[in-house]
């Protein structure tokens, strides 16, 4: 996919889906913007890796839960690079419990960072692109946002929410030439499933129809295609990348 000339800012970009996601814009030549909450050595890495594949990295420190942080994200990414075409909202954790055992703080924790973080990105970027009249936003939504888990009420629920604001921004941003879509990956090899029981991933892999576990190059692919002049007329869907898990 041919990315030349766009910029594209990537949260949680430094590992897993977030790190692909980079990776496969720059190869298509952008330049790519990506923050972390707090890992440099990973961040490093990619920015070295997006460069080599054949973009212009900045990586940056930031807590996509607070305004500031996310607003000197994006001022930055266009002092470098002079504009912003593509936000892909990535950055994602989970704190999981059984309802009855979860904490406030674990609840609050996973709904910050996972949705009011997409929330604040897509505000500060929208006026942008809304000047520009075009413009792509992608956001990483989830088979557990579409079918439930137990144990993850709070990320269900942050998960669920970036569907609801992802066809509601795009219903306000469609006639300026700005898509807004999500991608919903199933069960994907990062260090988020690593920690998972043998057990409990060979319950996983049974659920999965195509008998695997996805990659997260598999996802970056699907999110390059909606962040690219291809996805022209596509807004408020929710591609799933899943092995046909939420079928
Ligand atoms: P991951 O390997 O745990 O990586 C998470 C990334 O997000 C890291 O770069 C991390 O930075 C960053 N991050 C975490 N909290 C942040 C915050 N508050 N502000 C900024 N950056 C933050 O996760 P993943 O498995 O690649 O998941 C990526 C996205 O896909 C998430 O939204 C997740 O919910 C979604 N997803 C994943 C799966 C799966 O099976 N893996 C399935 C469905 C959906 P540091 O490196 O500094 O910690």
């Amino acid at each position: 996919m041919n990315f030349t000339g766009k910029t594209a800012i990537v949260t949680g970009g430094s590992r897993g889906i977030g790190r692909a996601v980079c990776l496969e814009l720059a190869a298509g030549g952008a330049n790519v913007v990506f923050c972390y909450a707090g890992n440099d050595a990973a961040a490093h890495k990619t920015a070295q890796d997006v460069e080599a594949a054949g973009g212009r990295a900045l990586a940056l420190r930031c807590d996509v839960s607070d305004a500031a942080q996310v607003d000197a994200l994006v001022s930055a990414a266009e002092e470098r690079f002079g504009r912003i075409d593509i936000l892909v909202n990535n950055a994602g954790i989970t704190r999981d419990n059984l309802l009855l055992r979860m904490s406030e703080a674990e609840f609050d924790m996973v709904v910050a960072a996972n949705l009011k973080g997409a929330f604040l990105c897509m505000k500060a970027v929208s006026k942008r692109m809304l000047k520009q009249r075009c413009g792509r936003i992608v956001n990483l939504s989830s088979v557990v946002g579409l079918r439930g888990n137990a144990g993850q009420v709070n990320y269900a629920a942050s998960k669920a929410g970036i569907i609801g604001m992802t066809k509601s921004l795009a219903k306000e941003l469609a006639s300026r030439g700005v898509t807004v879509n999500a991608v919903a990956p199933g069960f994907i090899e990062t260090d988020m499933t690593a920690a998972l029981s043998e057990s409990a991933r060979s319950a996983a892999q049974g659920s999965i129809p195509m008998g695997r576990l996805g990659t997260p190059e598999d996802v970056a692919k699907a999110v390059a295609f909606l962040a690219g002049d291809d996805a022209a007329y596509i807004t408020g869907q929710v591609l799933a990348v899943d092995g046909g898990m939420a079928m």
